[in-house]
């Protein structure tokens, strides 16, 4: 089942639409670089396309019906759209749902201290990364502090030109003959992730008096206490823009494309959307990376609870309908698949791999070991889609992830199972994941939005 490399068969209409959107993403991932920050902007593109926030529309009493588009955003980091169809609603929605948080090491609560005169933020990673990667680049610090009365401040250091940007150092190679002896997993170890911020002393200050001149520049220019620390959440990710890579530009290279690949494409489709007869919905969820947890992630009853507030706000609710119209769903659960690298060929299985610009990637299964902890897709589900897929000419491929026990993964998608619904686990193939910058194919990006589109309008 060879599938062919879809580049040579596109038509200069084809290459518009997949620059145009391309373009469009690596906006999307220079404004996004937090799950609160892609809230943001996702609610700034949807409200440009007419959608309305639901927690007005119920205060104001007003029926939705067929043709109308709303959105329900929560604490920030997540975010569930709805596009009315003509069709009733207790048949069912087509579902997207992808998710918005990725890798990155967080600040921790009590993170500022002075070692020999150079100030550091202390951090904790978040998500699994290989430690030994962050270290020697630029970092760029993005967040919100909450402060006791009630105001949030906003910030985002490093991505501007003429912004500083912070460091985690590494042992110089002159000296690193024992280091270079450790375990990869030992190089650089999870407490070593010390953001350097500092090195000028604050006059007449005698002790920590280079963290005590970081403390007077965060009062200066965000008005924060250093107890102010304890509540905020400051992420450092990796600084600068997502770049088109390659001497053909045939690739992005950016952070965080785990996976705002999937939920920016996903979110093109839905805001594209003209007329519908199912209710089409795209979720996207916060704290995926970490076990789907917490009130933003998948498994918590925020989803439930809005599609609930919908049925009422269209004089359609009852605890049975509810039921119904989940069971009725169907959804595509996009996360990104790990794509071929033939530097790293043996972790691969060659026949059930995702390679570049052969399409969206379906995983049947995902998990570890024997299928562990996977959403196994039914037969039926994926000939149905084979159906919607073929029909529209969109470029697909099947995978899965790396050589049978080599590892493994999980996604949402036996989360929204768990509702009875059909799901299957589909995305974007990646490669080297996780890292703080990670490759695309501008085409699969192309062939996701497309397929994306074809699964709506069925
Ligand atoms: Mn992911
Ligand atoms: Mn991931």
């Amino acid at each position: 089942m060879e599938r062919k490399n879809v580049w040579t068969g596109y038509t200069k209409k084809n290459l518009a639409e997949l620059e145009k959107l391309n373009k469009n993403y690596r906006q999307f991932l220079d404004k996004g670089k937090t799950e609160r920050e892609c809230v943001a902007e996702t609610i700034r593109l949807a409200e440009k396309a007419g959608y309305r926030s639901l927690p007005e529309v119920m205060k104001s009493g007003e029926q939705v019906k067929a043709g109308d588009k709303v959105y329900a955003a929560f604490m920030e980091k997540t975010i569930a759209l709805f596009h009315i169809g003509t069709k009733e609603i207790e048949k069912g929605m087509n579902i997207l749902g992808a998710h918005l948080d990725s890798p990155r090491l967080d600040l921790k609560q009590n993170p500022l201290y002075e070692d020999t005169e150079l100030a550091y933020l202390d951090t904790h990673y978040y998500g699994g990364i290989k430690k030994y990667q962050w270290v020697t680049i630029p970092l760029a610090i993005h967040g919100v502090v909450a402060k006791k009365d009630g105001t949030v401040t906003n910030i985002s250091i490093g991505e501007e030109e003429e912004d500083p940007v912070f460091c985690i150092s590494d042992l110089l190679i002159h000296l690193a003959g024992e280091q270079m002896e450790k375990k990869a997993a030992k190089v650089i170890e999870g407490e070593a992730l010390n953001l350097l911020v500092g090195n000028i002393p604050l006059k007449e200050e005698e002790k920590d008096a280079v963290k005590a001149n970081i403390l007077k520049l965060l009062k200066e220019k965000y008005d924060m206490d250093e107890e102010d620390f304890l509540s905020a959440e400051l992420e450092v990710v990796p600084a600068g823009k997502a770049r088109e890579c390659g001497l053909d530009r045939s690739m992005i290279l950016a952070y965080g494309q785990d996976d705002r690949v999937c939920a920016y494409t996903s979110l093109e489709a839905m805001l594209d959307l003209k007329k519908v007869k199912r209710t089409a919905c795209c979720i996207l969820v916060d704290k995926e990376e970490i076990g789907s947890v917490g009130a933003t992630g998948m498994q918590s009853r925020f989803f439930e609870n809005t599609v609930a507030e919908l049925l009422n706000c269209m004089g359609e609710y009852s605890e049975l309908k509810l039921r119904r119209l989940l069971a009725n769903s169907r959804m595509l659960s996009s996360d990104v698949s790990a794509a071929f690298d033939p530097e790293f060929a043996a972790s691969f299985e060659k026949k059930n791999t995702a390679y570049f610009a052969k399409g969206i990637v379906f995983n049947k299964y995902t998990g570890a070991r024997g299928k562990s902890s996977s959403n196994d897709a039914n037969a039926e589900y994926i000939a149905d889609l084979r159906r919607i897929l073929d029909k529209k000419g969109v470029a697909y491929q099947t995978a899965e992830l790396g050589k049978v026990d080599f590892g493994g993964g999980g996604t949402i998608a036996y989360i929204l199972a768990l509702y009875g619904m059909q799901v299957i686990d589909c995305g974007v193939a990646v490669m080297n994941m996780h890292a703080p910058w990670e490759i695309t194919s501008k085409a699969d990006v192309y062939e996701a939005k497309r397929c994306y589109t074809a699964f709506l309008e069925d």
